[in-house]
């Protein structure tokens, strides 16, 4: 499949929804801190698994140790600045190609390449909020507190607004994630097997006419795709955004 025929494809479409998977983060230079060789790091740094550490349960018991890991490890992370394929992304938006991206990652790299009508369906580790009094908070505020990061009025622990392990997504987010894909005429997969958590669930509600997976590593579930393109998303991207230009 030439690029030439896939930008042909996403022209004529009416909807275009993008779900934006890990294989995008890893281009990115995003540390896999689940599956990655990290979770061994993590877990003789901290004694415990991501798992373990990275859920409400912990959360809730042991807020001194999910703090220092939260700092340490998830918002040292998401300090990766979004790579070439999220401003490719944002470069075909700004040519009327697509419509909506879907993540359920949580670095905000859509975000802050300039994507629009972005759907963080965990949320994103730059939003926290006062479970008391409501208040929001940035990314810094809680990386520059000391130990557990505090309401300034109600001295309440903030909490993260990004679902931990072992929490649901919120009704009303995939209520509209849901809805975005219900209306793709063209669903294009960018870094994610179509057996991850996050295409399974939204396959469900896809009845278009195209979808197109980019993917690094084969998966027997992909043959699903209309088409494939193996390879980097963000070559394949920056390609595209080429062909637009032509
Ligand atoms: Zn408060």
């Amino acid at each position: 499949m030439r690029e030439k025929n896939i930008l042909q494809i996403l022209r004529d479409s009416r909807y275009t929804v993008v779900l934006t998977g890990s294989g995008m983060m890893v281009e990115s230079g995003y540390p896999l801190l689940r599956d990655g060789d990290e979770s061994y790091e993590i877990e003789k740094k901290y004694g415990y698994s991501f798992e373990e550490i990275f859920s409400s349960g912990f959360y809730s018991a042991r807020k001194e140790l999910f703090f220092r890991f939260y700092k340490e490890v998830i918002l040292k992370a998401a300090e990766v600045p979004p790579g070439k394929g999220f401003l490719m992304l944002k470069k075909l938006q700004d040519h009327g190609l697509v419509d909506a991206v879907i993540t359920r990652r949580i670095a905000g790299l859509e975000d802050r390449a300039g994507c629009r009508n972005v759907i963080n369906m965990k949320g994103t580790v730059f939003d926290n909020v006062c479970p008391s009094c409501g208040r929001h908070y940035p990314a810094e505020y809680v990386r520059d507190s000391k130990g557990v990061p505090l309401c300034e009025q109600c001295l309440v622990a903030l909490r993260p607004q990004v679902c931990l392990i072992g929490e649901m997504i919120d009704n009303g987010i995939m209520t509209r994630a849901a809805g975005e894909v219900e209306k793709a005429d063209v669903l294009l997969v960018l870094g994610a097997s179509l057996n991850t958590p996050l295409c399974s669930q939204m396959l469900q509600y896809y009845s278009g006419t195209n979808l197109i997976l980019v993917t690094g590593s084969e998966h027997y579930t992909d043959q699903r795709a209309d088409f494939i393109v193996y390879g980097r998303c963000d070559d394949f991207l920056e390609r595209l955004a080429e062909e637009c230009e032509n």
